[in-house]
Order: C-alpha cells, then sequence, then structure tokens
C-alpha cells in the first residue's frame, strides 16, 4: 500500500515528508494505523546526526498510538480494531530477561531492530523497490506501519489515541523510572532533575508512590510550575547550589530517591551527589551524548549511595503501559496538560523546532 511518511534522508536536514510504499504484515506482524505520535528528543537526536548508531534514510518516530488494520494468520494476540501503543521496546515474554521480573530489556528482536529490520531480517518499507530501513522498530512518522506483535501493547479503547501516545516513551519513562526501577517506597523523598516530559513523569510517579517531598529543580519557572500542578511539593531553579540546598532541605542527608531526566552528566552527577547518605538510590534516565562519562566520587558509594539507570523506565511494555493507561482513565494522571502543541504530519520538523525552543512540554502529530 502507499503511505504517507516522514523520512530522514541526511542527518542535519529536515525530514522529508513523502509517498513510499508499506508491504503487508507477514508472520507474527501487524498493520496500524497511526493516529497520533509524539515528536520524542530521541527523533532529535537520530535526525541531528549525533546517535553513533543512527542511519539513512529511514522513517523515524517512536511514540505512536493508533488502531490495529490487519493482522498477519499467526498473530493470536491483538485483532482489528484494537487500539494500541508502539513499544521501541518489546516484550516477547519468553526471553530470559522477560522472565525475569527485574528488567524490561527484552533480547527477542534485538539485534534486527537496532539494524533498522524487522524481526525476520527484511523492511516492510520500500521506496521505488529498493528496501527502506525502519526505526527503533517503530517508524511511526507515517500514516501506517507494520510493526511485531510483541511490540505493540494493547490498551483500553476508552482512552483517546493522542493521551496514549506519550505512553510510547516519555511518560511512560518518567514514571517507570520511580515504580518499576527505583520502586520509590510511600513516605520518602524523591528528587527529580529536570521537568521536561521525563522529568514531569518522574514527578507524576512519585506522586503515584505516594512520596512525601517531591522535589523538582529545572532551569525554567514555567517548567517547575508544570511540575507543581503535577504533584512536586518544592521546586528549586537549577543551578551549581542545587545540591547543598537538597542536603539542607532534607536534615543534611539528601534525598532517599533521586531521577535525572535531562541527559547532562554534570546534572547526573549532581543527582548521584544529591542523594541520601546510606541508603539513597539515584536513578538516570536522561540518554547522555557520545563518549561523555559520569564522574563518581568512590566515598559516594562507600557511605551507602547506589546509582542506577533504565531505558523506557524498565517499563514492561506489553504488560505495564495498559496498566498506565488505565490509570490516566482513572484520572491519576493529568495527560491533558503535558500536550503542549498538535501538529500534521507535514509540520513534523516544526515539532523539532519546538523543542529546540523548549516550547512546551509535548508535540503531537495527529493523523488525518
Ligand atoms: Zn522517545
Ligand atoms: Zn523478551
Amino acid at each position: 500500500m502507499k503511505i504517507r511518511a516522514a523520512v530522514l534522508e541526511e542527518f542535519g536536514q529536515p525530514l522529508v515528508v513523502q509517498e513510499l510504499d508499506l508491504g503487508e504484515p507477514r508472520s507474527g506482524e501487524v498493520l496500524v494505523r497511526l493516529v497520533a505520535c509524539g515528536v520524542c528528543h530521541t527523533d532529535l537526536y537520530t535526525a541531528s546526526g549525533v546517535d553513533p548508531s543512527g542511519y539513512a534514510p529511514c522513517v523515524l518516530g517512536h511514540e505512536g498510538a493508533g488502531i490495529v488494520e490487519r493482522v498477519a494468520g499467526d498473530v493470536a494476540s491483538l485483532a482489528p480494531g484494537d487500539h494500541v501503543v508502539t513499544l521501541f521496546a518489546p516484550e516477547c515474554g519468553e526471553c530470559v530477561h522477560c522472565r525475569s521480573g527485574r528488567t524490561n530489556r527484552c533480547v527477542a528482536i534485538r539485534d534486527q531492530q537496532g539494524l533498522g529490520y524487522l524481526p525476520d531480517g527484511t523492511t516492510r518499507l520500500s521506496r521505488g523497490g529498493e528496501p527502506m530501513r525502519h526505526f527503533m522498530g517503530t517508524s511511526t512518522f507515517a500514516e501506517y506501519t507494520v510493526m511485531p506483535e510483541i511490540a505493540l501493547a494493547r490498551v483500553s479503547p476508552e482512552a483517546p489515541l493522542e493521551g496514549c501516545a506519550p505512553f510510547a516513551c516519555g511518560l511512560a519513562t518518567g514514571i517507570g523510572a520511580v515504580l518499576y526501577t527505583a520502586g520509590v517506597q510511600p513516605g520518602s523523598t524523591c528528587a527529580v532533575f529536570g521537568c521536561g516530559l521525563v522529568g514531569l513523569g518522574a514527578v507524576i510517579g512519585a506522586r503515584l508512590a505516594e512520596a512525601d517531598r517531591i522535589i523538582a529543580v529545572d532551569l525554567s519557572e514555567r517548567r517547575l510550575e508544570s511540575a507543581r500542578h503535577h504533584g512536586a511539593t518544592d521546586t528549586r531553579i537549577a543551578g551549581d547550589d542545587v545540591v547543598d540546598w537538597i542536603r539542607e532541605e532534607t536534615g543534611g542527608f539528601g534525598a532517599d530517591y533521586t531521577f535525572e531526566a535531562t541527559g547532562s552528566v554534570h546534572v547526573m552527577r549532581q543527582a548521584v551527589e544529591a542523594a541520601r547518605e546510606a541508603w539513597g538510590l539515584a536513578t538516570m534516565v536522561g540518554v547522555a551524548g557520545k563518549g561523555e562519562t559520569l564522574d563518581i566520587l568512590p566515598r559516594l558509594l562507600i557511605t551507602g549511595r547506589r546509582v542506577t539507570g533504565a531505558s523506557f523506565g524498565g517499563v514492561k511494555g506489553r504488560t505495564q503501559v495498559p496498566q498506565l493507561v488505565d490509570r490516566w482513565l482513572a484520572g491519576e494522571i493529568d495527560v491533558d496538560s503535558l500536550l503542549s502543541h498538535r501538529l500534521t504530519l507535514d509540520d513534523v520538523n516544526r515539532g523539532f523546532e519546538l523543542m529546540e525552543a523548549q516550547d512546551g512540554i509535548r508535540s503531537v502529530i495527529v493523523f488525518e
């Protein structure tokens, strides 16, 4: 079938919206009609050429939500009409990591996905007979996509799909880092560095985990206001004095849990230093630049701080994304206030501009 999609032709250049061919779903695959797709930093990171594993041409986009159009004959868990959230982190349920309760690092299709192929080592996308590679196994800056069944989470049909899109990446990453990676205990103190969509997700997660104090740190007063709306009890403009301030505010010790959601290694170091002596846990969620390293004084570890990290917040996508969407429907999460701009597919580059200008929290492409 013919589809319209936003193609990364060349690094550092605007995406080009054009017509492509999309093949029928093969064994274990599903054809999805996209209804909405968020524009995430990882798309921009790859488009800019900074991502060492990036390749072009390809169809970007990974924060998608849509409706199942057709399934291959051997697909049992999804049917036409199902509402789905796309997962760049699949959940096969059978691999050594899926069987463990400790991680979401499914290894079932990792190698082919990283190279831009579907699990059978081919692509469904093509142009003039030439195959075009997929991106993150999702390629959701497109009217339709073909994805593996194990990379689609079926969500409640009651949930508006525009609001489901951020659960495909940024929002679920922040909430998951708190609930599933750190396992925040009720009554604890959390500090969140960075209040973009991921950081606000962490603030929301800390509230859902019944943290007693939720400290939010950001350079922007507007974002701190947003953090307060979502549950932050204390806010602070970012700066070199922020670690000392958090220690003072917590009886000289530091926060029980800290979360880094900016991707700056300088801020990561602050998140480690602001974690409490004896049992503080610092969770790294932001993606650092190529080749950057995190400096930690070993004394901070010997005195009981721990450092961890997660991709997609440790969320087991097929199991837990539907649960998070249900919590939104139950009124526990305010998704609407996170969607700042609605764009058409043709405006996709505008989504990148808004992100670079830090204008709003999340731009969402809404398909006609
Ligand atoms: Zn993302
Ligand atoms: Zn797996």
